[in-house]
This record gives C-alpha cells, structure tokens and sequence, in this order.
C-alpha cells in the first residue's frame, strides 16, 4: 500500500467557483492559474475551466503547453516576455505579454519580426511592484501604440489591499484617470474585487484564489460567498502513542503533556507542503472530528491529540484542509494564507480526481 497521504481534486468545487465568479460579473473571466493552477495542476484545472474566457499565468512553457493542448482563449503571461527569445515564442504561439517596465518596451522596439503581438500595459497604482507610474503611462501607451508589433492593447492594474477594509479608493480613482483617455480595454480585478467592487470590473476580471474555493478576505468564510474548496489534503493514523504526564511529543519538546492523553502520528509533514510553522492547537480533521495538532511538525509526520476522540485509531482518515476543514483556518493558525498552503503541495504527494 503507498504512504497514505492525498490529495483529492474535486473539479465539481472548481466548476462551482467559475459559476460563483460567472454570477458576479458579466465581464470576461481571465482564469488565473499560476503556480500550477494554485497546487491543483495545470492542465487538470484550465480542462475543467475551459469555458474561462482566458488563463493567466508565468511561465511561457506552460503557456506553450496550453495552446498545444488546443486552448484558444487569451493567455496572457503574468511577468511578460523575459528576453528576445521569448518574444519569438509570443508570435508563434499567439500569447498575450503583461507589458510593466521601459526595458520591455525597448525590446518590442527592437524586435525585428515585426509579428504582431497583444500585449497588457501594467499600470503601478499603489502596490509599487510592477507596472508604470500613473505619470508615465501615457509616453508608455504612446509609445506602444505607434509600433507595429503592437495589435491589441488593454490596461491593467493589480489592487494591494481590495481583500482589506482599506479596500481600492485611491488605485481606482487614479487608474480610471489614466484610462479615461484612451479607448481601451480594462482590467483590475483579483478575487477579492471581482467579489466585493463592481466598479472595477472592467472588461477582464483575473479570479485566481476563488476559483480554488478559499476566501480571499479574513471576515468572510469561503461558504458564504457559495465557494466550495477545491483541494482536500487528507492522510492517515499510522501509528498511536499513549502519552503520561510528562511525556513531550517531537522536536524540541513543543508540547508536554499534563495528563495522560491518546496521540495520533499522521502520515503528513513539511515534505508534503504541511506548514512547518504550525503551532499546537492548529485545527484538523480525525474521521471527521474536530482534533487539533500537537508539537513540531517534521518532514513527514505530525501528531494529533486524539484524547476526545477514543475511536479513533491506526487508519482513521485525517483530514489536513479541504472538504469540512477551512484551508482558511488552518493557514490562519500557521501565520500564513490559503495560496500558500495549496502552491506548497509537494509533488510527492498523490492526486486523485
Ligand atoms: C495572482 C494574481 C491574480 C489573482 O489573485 P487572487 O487573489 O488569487 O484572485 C490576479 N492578478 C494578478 C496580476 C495576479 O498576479
């Protein structure tokens, strides 16, 4: 039998979450599928989504893989083009490049192919990451407008703080500024403001974390915005100890018990992408009961407090995040998000849909 551990692939909750970001928006829906489509697998995810109107992601391989497969919806690189090199592949396989800096711009002026390319000219309204300056846009545009490399033009910006109360005042009302000028497409939104401020719709919203079926914002669950998750981590009880008080548990003695207690060793450590840095008490899943986490994690196990649980046992189902286990939860108690936990899927771990 192999090592235990899993994780489950639900592509109904991805299809759900499409449906929830359809219902919110009557703009196009750029699939953001970066970092292996969130940890799900790439081609898995864009196949399950194909009815999105566009993938968004960094790498130009995987973008390379995408239209081989047969996708003929925008894909658009995230980072844009890198070299020259890059640029060629642009052409050939009809990508769309995020435009964010002058350096880029001089190499569309150089690139002697002349093919046409769409690009995405990245707009810095706050997040200071990528993107032009408010101020020096309009040279940008102009100058991308005036070269024959260039077909399709649309303007974006990326919100640091629309899953915040601070929210997308200031980069809104400057990003509209700019775009009133020109006649263009627009796109600024992520999950959070896909879901919560219509006015930034624009003609492309770029949904990535909802897709999965977390919550983007720390006071709404992922329930009840109608998402449901799209990865469930689960593993087994391999083995049992019967602690005394006293007794510590693990690496550097994390947890001591007080009491006599029943301890589950779970087959599940930071190798297979559980954050090192969760402290006792985080929260998981024993045969479908509430149990909490105790002492260090190491590589490849944990351990779990099975004293209110006296059913449970060697081969009880434990389930890390996922289905009836908030991934929200279990990434707020290790001082981290969703994104992380599920990008840090460790490719030894099995997937099954
Ligand atoms: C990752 C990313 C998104 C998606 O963000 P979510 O919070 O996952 O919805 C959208 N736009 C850009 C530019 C991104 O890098």
């Amino acid at each position: 039998m192999p090592r235990p551990i899993q994780a489950h692939i639900d592509l109904n909750a991805l299809e759900n979450n499409l449906h929830v970001a359809r219902h919110a928006t009557s703009s196009r829906i750029m699939a953001v599928i970066k970092a292996n489509g969130y940890g799900h697998g790439l081609l898995r995810v864009a196949q399950t989504l194909a009815d999105a109107d566009g993938f968004a992601l960094l790498d130009i391989q995987d973008a390379i893989r995408l239209r081989e497969a047969g996708y003929r919806q925008t894909i658009l690189l995230l980072e844009g083009f890198f070299d020259a090199a890059d640029m060629e592949l642009l052409a050939e396989y009809k990508l769309t490049s995020v435009i964010h800096s002058p350096w880029q711009i001089a190499q569309l002026a150089a690139y002697p192919k002349r093919k046409k390319l769409d690009v995405w000219l990245k707009v810095n309204t706050g997040m200071n990451r990528l993107g032009f300056a408010p101020s020096d846009v309009a040279q940008a545009l102009e100058l991308l407008l005036c070269q024959r490399a260039v077909r399709d033009l649309t303007l974006m910006t990326h919100f640091a703080h629309a899953d915040e109360a601070r929210g997308i005042g200031k980069p809104l009302q400057l990003f509209n500024e700019i775009a009133a000028d020109y006649r263009v497409s627009r796109s600024l939104a992520n999950s959070a403001a896909l879901l919560r401020y219509r006015a930034t719709h624009g003609d492309w919203v770029r949904p990535g974390i909802l897709l999965y079926g977390a919550s983007p914002f720390a006071d709404v669950t992922a329930a009840q915005l109608g998402l449901r998750p799209a990865m469930t981590l689960t593993s087994r009880i391999i083995a049992v100890q019967d602690l005394r008080s006293g007794d510590e548990i693990g690496y550097g003695a994390l947890f001591r018990a007080d009491r006599t207690m029943r301890v589950g060793i779970v087959a599940c450590g930071y190798a297979d992408g559980y954050p090192r840095h969760a402290p006792n008490g985080t929260p998981m899943l024993v045969a479908g009961q509430a149990a909490r986490l105790l002492g260090r994690v190491s590589m490849d196990m944990l351990c779990v407090d099975l004293s209110a649980l006296p059913d449970a046992d060697v081969g009880s189902v434990v389930t890390l995040w996922g289905e009836g286990m908030p991934i929200e939860q279990v990434a707020q108690a290790a001082g981290t998000i969703s994104y992380e936990l599920m990008c840090a899927l460790a490719a030894r771990v099995k997937v099954v849909v």
